[in-house]
């Protein structure tokens, strides 16, 4: 489903990704942790093609991300192909960036009906669905202003889901939230991956990396380091650098 072979990443002179070395199958809950600064972000906005790599190569469903592959070299594909790349994967960050000035409804109708030219009834039924799913269905009126952090961030996630995307990226999606608001988000998350969605999880949650995620992953300095189901890595690490962070946050 995720293949990353090799893949690099600069900002100017800084080597940020050194050559991740990458799988997540069809239906896998992969989660992924890793000191401040070790490329979680970075690989993530790397994977829909918001960060361009530097060198190597990532597929998503099969498909080279943001490239065409023609006799050895890459050749980006233009803004319209990289966008249809782009819908099939949904991504859910830290901060909910809702739109502000739309109510609840209204931000989950909002890609399907502008970008996917879905009839605004038919986008209605499916975000009322879906606000139903994440527990919402009775604030669909409302504005993001007047939701708790936990519910914003759930309404982030039924837009993301709007647009039925086959892969799932987030990114630390609980560590803005109260921790009293945290649980209903993961709540939601771990229905989506018992619903079978594959999904790419940057998170701090061990509870939650041990008991929804298949793999869990461990990145530092730009590399994957260590990677194996939950109760493998958290239980007996491998690495002497896994070993060193699992001892300060576990
Ligand atoms: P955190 O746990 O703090 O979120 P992270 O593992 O997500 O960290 P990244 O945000 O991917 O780490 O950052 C990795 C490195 O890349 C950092 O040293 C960061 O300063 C650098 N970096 C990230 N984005 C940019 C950018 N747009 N320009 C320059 N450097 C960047
Ligand atoms: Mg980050």
């Amino acid at each position: 489903m995720v293949v990353a072979d090799n893949v690099h990443k600069h900002y100017g002179r800084t080597h940020v990704l050194r050559g991740i070395d990458l799988e997540v199958r069809r239906g896998e809950v992969c989660c992924v942790i890793g000191p401040s600064g070790s490329g979680k972000s970075t690989f993530l906005r790397c994977i829909n093609h918001l960060e361009k790599i530097s060198a190597g190569r990532l597929w998503v469903n099969g498909q080279l991300m943001g490239y065409r592959e023609k006799g050895g070299r890459l050749h980006e594909l233009r803004e319209s192909e990289i966008a249809a790349q782009r819908r099939e994967i949904g991504m859910v960050f830290q901060r909910f960036n809702l739109f502000p000035h739309m109510s609840v409804l209204a931000n989950v109708m909002e890609a399907p009906v502008q970008v996917k030219r879905v009839p605004r009834d038919e986008a209605r039924g499916i975000a009322m669905d879906l606000l139903e799913r994440v527990g919402l269905a009775d604030r669909a009126t409302a504005y993001p202003e007047q939701l708790s952090g936990g519910q914003q961030q759930r309404v982030a996630i039924a837009r993301a889901l709007a647009m039925s995307p086959s892969l799932m990226l987030f990114d630390e999606p609980t560590s803005a939230l109260d921790p009293e608001l945290v649980g209903e988000v993961l709540d939601v998350m771990k229905d989506l991956a018992e619903g079978g969605m594959t999904m790419i999880v940057v998170t701090h949650e061990m509870g939650f990396a041990r008991e929804v995620g298949d793999t869990l992953v461990f990145m530092d300095g730009g590399v994957v380091v260590e990677r194996g189901t939950p109760r493998e890595v958290l239980g007996s690490p491998q690495h002497e650098r896994t070993q060193a962070f699992l001892s300060k946050v576990l």
